[in-house]
């Protein structure tokens, strides 16, 4: 499978070949502050198995050993890369997928640092839009 996505702007684009070797909602405090998201969706895959094929994205040391991607231009956050933990591969930001259907996650992580009210989000009442009034 081939899927494509790109930052909120259209500066970078990017495609991933192959299979994802897990998709996974992180709950740390580093994904959601860098998101500015209660949640990051991360699928992950071999490192060569994704390339830029529009603009470059600029490069964010989030700590030691954790290098962040995002759009210099609009601040999507796109990849991550940590070559101490998890050498040759890359995560890439799910939310950024032109389908973001293409691929479910599996599981949620690093759920000691979620966001208490995180924990029942599935339970507030859903609207199409808008609450009425
Ligand atoms: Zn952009
Ligand atoms: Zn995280």
């Amino acid at each position: 499978m081939t899927i494509t996505g790109g930052c909120h702007c259209g500066a970078i684009r990017y495609e991933a070949q192959g299979d994802v070797i897990v998709h996974a909602l992180c709950h740390c405090s580093d994904c959601r502050r860098s998101a500015g998201a209660p949640m990051v969706g991360w699928t992950m895959y071999r490192g060569d198995a994704v390339k830029v094929t529009k603009g470059t994205p600029k490069v964010y040391a989030s700590s030691e050993n954790a290098r962040r991607h995002f759009c210099p231009d609009c601040g999507t956050g796109l990849f991550y890369v940590n070559e101490t933990m998890l050498p040759g591969l890359i995560d890439i930001q799910s939310a950024t997928y032109d389908d973001p259907n293409a691929v479910p996650p599996k599981a949620h992580i690093q759920v000691a640092e979620r966001i208490g009210w995180m924990e029942r989000v599935h339970e507030l009442p859903t609207f199409e839009r808008f609450p009425p009034g």
